[in-house]
């Protein structure tokens, strides 16, 4: 940590920071340039991220030189984290696609659409039984039903699940059902919610609040890893800027800025991205480009038909379109795809 001091700090209020870092078991290392003076504290540093030296008089500006997400930072970990779902491995050399509707739509609906997911090729199937809609007056999804629906549709066609998960009293029963937990842009930062989530041992998939910078995003991957739970995957899926065309921003650049402060595998949402299905190819081409581990899709047999953001939705030609391409892009960078 360095402690930059105003131009006009006076001895004694070097003298009280001095002291006051002696306090907390920390050495400070006093250096006065011609125009400033700084202090270098030696020690752990989380001891004095608690205290509010910018309070203190002659301080002008704390900089901590470690990133305050030390499980999800490179330079605790420096080996990338791999993430085993079943036969897959996110985060290796692969790149994954996971696909399906956006809500879990009734029972013979998910086995359809699950069946249709895997004839065109994608590796996992991602369906909402809890749904965190904008408006109350929407369809809020099966709930528990729904995980019993998933669970028949992956008996039939052997894909794992990716399912969200809203509450903290409903992390227990979604993770009976769900290969992975999917907390959603809006809960990124309900940290009752990580914290549970942070207590078991399936994969979480962490989705980037859609006001999130990158450091608060890994921040909240963070609470999950704090409590154990190292299986953590970081899902960019737009963010919100002063853009109306498309439903969000791609955040294309987060993939390689996460992918450079960060051991853990990225897999990216161009749906709620981009908002529009039109896009919604070039945008998860964007994301391998940029170096993403997997995509995360919304596909629908008849998206005019699908009971929630029918209007991002690709349908199985463009599915199967989508997977040949991300091919294409995943072997020019020397990867595979499953
Ligand atoms: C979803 O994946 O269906 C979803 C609601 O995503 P987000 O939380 O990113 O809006
Ligand atoms: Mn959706």
């Amino acid at each position: 940590m360095i402690i930059v001091l105003k131009p006009n700090v006076t001895q004694d209020e070097i003298d009280h920071i001095v002291g006051k870092i002696k306090s907390l078991n920390l050495q400070p290392h006093v250096s006065k340039g011609q125009y400033r003076t700084i202090i270098t504290v030696i020690g752990d540093e989380d001891i004095i991220r608690e205290q509010p030296l910018e309070a203190i008089s002659g301080v002008e500006s704390v900089k901590p030189i470690l990133k305050p997400y030390k499980l999800a930072s490179k330079e605790t970990h420096p080996d990338r984290t791999i993430i085993r779902v079943g036969d897959i491995e996110i985060g290796g050399d692969k790149i994954v696609l996971v696909a399906g509707p956006c809500a879990v739509e009734g029972e013979r609906e998910i086995i359809e659409h699950a069946k249709m997911v895997k004839q065109a090729g994608a590796s996992m199937l991602r369906a909402g039984a809890y749904k965190p809609r904008s408006s109350p007056y929407t369809f809020q999804g099966y709930g528990a039903l729904g995980l019993k629906y998933l669970a028949k549709a992956k008996e039939e066609t052997g894909l794992p699940i990716v399912t969200e998960v809203m509450d903290p009293r409903d992390v227990e029963l979604v993770a009976q059902y769900a290969d992975v937990l999917q907390v959603g842009t809006r809960n990124m930062q309900n940290f009752n919610l990580l914290k549970e989530l942070g207590k078991i041992n399936k994969p979480i998939l962490l989705k980037r609040g859609m006001s999130a910078t990158i450091n608060e995003f890994l921040m909240s991957a963070e609470y999950i890893l704090s409590q154990g739970n190292k299986q953590v995957i970081l899902c960019p899926r737009g963010i919100r800027t002063f853009e109306d065309i498309t439903r969000n921003t791609l955040d294309v650049g987060a993939v390689p800025v996460l992918k450079d402060f960060s051991h853990l595998p990225v897999v990216c949402d161009p749906s709620h991205a981009m908002g529009l299905k039109d896009y919604v190819t070039s945008a998860a081409l964007a994301y391998v480009a940029a170096g993403a581990d997997g995509i995360m899709v919304e596909a629908h047999p008849n998206p005019e038909e699908a009971m929630s953001d029918g209007q991002q939705t690709i349908n199985f030609e463009q599915l199967v379109e989508l997977k040949k391409k991300l091919a294409s892009v995943a072997l020019a960078l020397g990867r595979g795809i499953y």
